[in-house]
């Protein structure tokens, strides 16, 4: 079966549309979204109604978390909190019903999802260096673990019971793991993408695990840019889309 699995919406409604059909273009029969679809952007209600409609199943993110006033956000820097606390302004009924239904972490035979970290999934840690990729083996069991947060796609192996061995960082889209491989994957960020690229990123994977690939999608990113300056939305946050970090 083919999975698509994407994360960090961020209310920006043109990218999460044009992932959506590049799943359907690539046949993806099951879609996994790992959270954060609010914050930043102008479409936190539009983009919390198609998630809902087109996933299988959707996780919380800290942003989610967040706008649903369920934690302190004083560590966020000035243009999330501006942009979290315009979304809880303009939240509907229905999408904080949705952000409240979803869980932390689901587990598959095969597979685990999580919106940050494996380690402690509520703590919102972040995957960012080699050394938490290192860590974050040992805490789940599967063979496979989907994660974003971090906004960078990577795919990241170990040999399965060797402990000393250094990590494999895929230095490209596509990846075939080995059978006795274990491997983290951070699927990037639909709808603010911070690896230099501006296009949106998720991730097609094939059930079996024979293949994983990250696919990039453009999208107008004027459009979404628009309708955050409509919103008064800090402008740090409009224009950073462009430069895709
Ligand atoms: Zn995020």
């Amino acid at each position: 079966m083919l999975y698509g699995i994407f994360s960090d919406i961020h209310a920006n409604l043109s990218a999460l549309e044009m992932v959506l059909r590049s799943m359907d273009a690539r046949k993806v029969e099951k879609r996994i979204c790992l959270g954060d679809i609010v914050g930043y952007g102008a479409n936190p209600n539009e983009c919390a109604a198609l998630v809902k409609k087109h996933s299988d199943f959707c996780l919380l993110g800290n942003h989610d978390s967040a706008a649903l006033k369920r934690e302190s956000y004083s560590d966020f820097n000035v243009y999330a909190k501006a942009a979290i606390e315009w979304t809880q302004s303009v939240m509907s009924d229905s999408t904080k019903d949705y952000l409240k239904s979803l869980p932390y972490i689901i587990e598959e035979p095969n597979f685990t999802f999580v919106h940050a970290s494996p380690v402690s999934p509520a703590d919102w840690n972040y995957v960012a260096l080699i050394d938490d990729a290192v860590e974050a083996f040992s805490y789940f069991s599967t063979q496979f673990c989907l994660i974003g947060h971090t906004h960078n796609p990577v795919i990241v192996a170990v040999t399965a019971n060797s402990d000393s061995e250094i990590p494999t960082i895929s230095d490209g889209p596509l990846y075939r793991p080995r059978d006795d491989e274990r491997v983290l994957i951070n699927v990037g960020s639909v709808g603010q993408p911070r690896d230099r690229d501006n296009r949106a990123s998720w991730c097609l994977m094939d059930s079996d695990g024979g293949w994983i690939e990250i696919v990039r999608v453009e999208y107008d990113i004027l459009a979404t840019q628009n309708a955050m300056r409509k919103e008064n939305l800090p402008q740090f946050l409009i224009e950073r889309l462009m430069l895709g970090r």
